[in-house]
């Protein structure tokens, strides 16, 4: 039985009364956070869809939806309510007891993708972790305890976690961090004979990619390799892991980016753009591996949310064949445009995942893309745009043709 509460009159400033009342939110911000994250020199207050607005009350057009988070831009009205309703009902409960959104998210994302099992955790650098550590267990159920290393590509970027950092294939990330997990290889993308020669010399469990390396620059991996690679670990009995942390749910055209090359992953990660906004990781266990984990193997606090996945539900259920055309068509405008433009020197990626080289220093572009009402990011020497995938044709249209007069100016 459920009653109805008065409202409480909680209004979040009170929280903040007395609190640090002389500094403002920048201010604050630097004398207690930890200062991890170089910020950009504007407090985002509210936005709606593609448009956020800032302290000062100006507006940009957001080409980054909180790094491929925000999928159907900010305070999108069917992911609010789907979250109210959640919220009014049950807003956590344990994994030892059943919910709803929960079973009906891992059905969903079953029934779209063909895989068997899902585990829920809570971001990217989490799902990763359960990926490997299913392809672990499965490759020392399977072939024995000493197939334990895992392949992963130079470049790639899989999270920052200790195991997840001793994933990712760049060294200037590992270096403040030793000892990291062991049992990692990294190969050059693209390179077959160096991979045959690795799982010739190594007793590996899997191969885990990014179809298209986000955090390392935008990069795709070239699809005769990736046709290639789905091949060899078949034929080598190894586990292919696709990490579609940035990639997945839609971004490149396809719900999950695999899905453009033809592969039959055996283990899918996924996060970031899943719930909206909200905190959610997923990884996915095909036919193959789906037993792999039994009662106590794993486990997560948050993992799995009912509100996280009720959020979760409202975006997946709408990511159908129409929008995605929809995404791919968004972005091969992005790419026609930016293409050969003046000082642009080159475009990468896939859907609206898409990655250019300017020719004037980085910083200054994106600087001035801020100055002008256009929020982009970077990726290695890319400026990296990212948009809500329901980006409407006239903002996104308004943002490029900022970018392209301060790329030529
Ligand atoms: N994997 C990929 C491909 C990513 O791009 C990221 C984050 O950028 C991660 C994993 C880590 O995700 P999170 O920051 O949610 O832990």
């Amino acid at each position: 039985m459920r009653e109805e509460m008065p409202a409480a009159g909680y209004k979040a400033e009170n929280a903040l009364k007395g609190m640090g009342e002389a500094m403002n939110i920048k201010e604050m911000d630097q004398e207690y956070i930890a200062p991890t994250y170089k910020r950009f020199p504007i407090e985002i207050v509210e936005g709606k869809g593609s448009i956020v607005r800032d302290e000062n009350g100006k507006e940009y057009i957001d080409l980054g939806s909180g790094i491929a988070v925000t999928s159907f831009g900010i305070a999108d009205d069917i992911w609010q309510q789907a979250i109210i309703s959640q919220i009014g009902k049950v807003q956590h409960m344990s994994n030892l007891y059943y919910t709803e959104p929960c079973a009906k998210l891992a059905q969903m994302l079953c029934e779209k993708t063909g895989m068997r099992k899902v585990f829920f955790s809570n971001s990217g650098a989490e799902a990763n972790e359960c990926a490997i550590k299913a392809a672990r267990k499965y490759a020392a159920d399977t072939k024995g305890p000493e197939y334990s290393t895992i392949v992963t590509m130079k470049n790639s970027f899989h999270g920052r976690t200790l195991t997840t950092l001793a994933a990712t294939g760049q060294e200037h990330y590992h270096e403040l961090f030793q000892p990291l997990t062991p049992g990692f290889i990294h190969a050059d993308p693209g390179n077959r004979e160096q991979l045959e020669e690795i799982v010739k010399e190594n007793k590996i469990a899997a191969v885990m990619i990014e179809c298209i390396q986000g955090e390392g620059g935008v990069l795709p991996l070239p699809a005769d390799y990736l046709e290639w690679l789905g091949r060899f670990v078949k034929e080598n009995d190894l586990l292919l892991v696709v990490d579609e942390v940035q990639t997945g749910n839609g971004r490149t055209g396809k719900l999950y980016s695999y899905m453009n090359f033809g592969l039959e992953p055996d283990i899918v990660s996924t996060a970031k753009g899943l719930a909206g906004g909200l905190p959610l990781g997923a990884t996915m266990l095909s036919e193959k591996v789906q037993g792999v984990f039994g009662y106590g193997d794993h486990g997560s606090t948050f993992g799995g949310n009912p509100v996280c996945c009720a959020a979760a539900l409202s975006i997946l259920s709408r990511i159908d064949d129409a929008f995605l055309s929809e995404v791919r068509e968004k972005g091969e405008y992005l790419f026609r445009t930016l293409s050969g433009a003046p000082g642009i020197e080159s475009v990468s990626g896939m859907g609206l995942m898409v990655g250019f080289k300017p020719v004037k220093p980085l910083p200054e572009v994106i600087a001035a893309c801020m100055e002008n009402g256009v929020l982009c990011l970077s990726a290695k020497d890319k400026v990296r745009i990212l948009p809500a995938l329901n980006i409407p044709k006239t903002d996104l249209e308004k943002a490029v043709s900022i970018i392209l007069s301060v790329c030529e100016a």
